[in-house]
């Protein structure tokens, strides 16, 4: 099966590719998003919403089924924020450090630190049918950042269960193997696997 990969982030990008190919394998080639098709303004509001939008971009400009994700951070001190607003959080154009910042400050002085990431994968085909998965991962957030890897917020979320390293401590198959969009991709592969 082909598929054209909606997202233009990097990190996200290959993160996808190594969870596709790990659970597809060569019953899968994904094609990196064409540099000529427009940003797509992610003004859902809830992951499943945004990661349609993305994921029909692609479909309307190629004409191929795509898969699209959308993610993001929910802090239970902060209703739930930034969730969908995670990628801007600081404002347009923050970098992930600024958003980091932001949190930690909004967060200072707080005992609640919980928190979860949360994504949706889909798969939209070009007849308008649809393949969704979620994933979730509960944790806490930090009161300063640790370790260089991953991206985002991975350097202030410590999942649940684990030796309490941050997820910017973790190397990529360990952040993979528990984190919200391990558990979609993988849930994902196997309902296209099931098909
Ligand atoms: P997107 O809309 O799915 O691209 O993700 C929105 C934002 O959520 C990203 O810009 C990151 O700040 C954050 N985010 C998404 N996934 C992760 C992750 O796996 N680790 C840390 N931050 C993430």
């Amino acid at each position: 099966m082909r598929l054209v990969l909606a997202s233009a982030n990097a990190e996200k990008a290959a993160e996808i590719q190594e969870l596709l190919a790990a659970a597809l394998g060569d019953e899968i080639e994904l094609l990196p998003r064409p540099g000529w098709v427009g940003e797509v303004d992610e003004t859902g509001q809830d992951f499943l919403t945004n990661a349609r939008l993305k994921a029909e971009a692609l479909v309307v400009a190629t004409g191929m089924a795509a898969v699209a994700d959308d993610s993001g951070l929910e802090v239970d001190a902060l209703g739930g924020e930034p969730g969908v607003h995670s990628a801007r959080y600081a404002g347009r154009g923050a970098s992930y450090s600024d958003n980091v910042v932001k949190l930690l400050t909004e967060l200072s002085g707080s005992e609640r630190r919980t928190a979860r990431f949360h994504t949706v994968a889909l798969v939209r085909f070009p007849d308008g049918r649809e393949i969704v998965a979620e994933g979730r991962v509960e944790g806490a957030i930090t009161d300063a950042p640790r370790g260089e890897g991953g991206f985002g917020y991975d350097p202030i979320f410590v999942p649940v269960g684990g030796d309490g390293r941050t997820f910017g401590e973790l190397s990529a198959a360990e952040k993979h193997a528990v984190s919200a969009r391990g558990r979609a991709f993988r849930a994902l592969a196997e309902a296209l696997s099931a098909r």
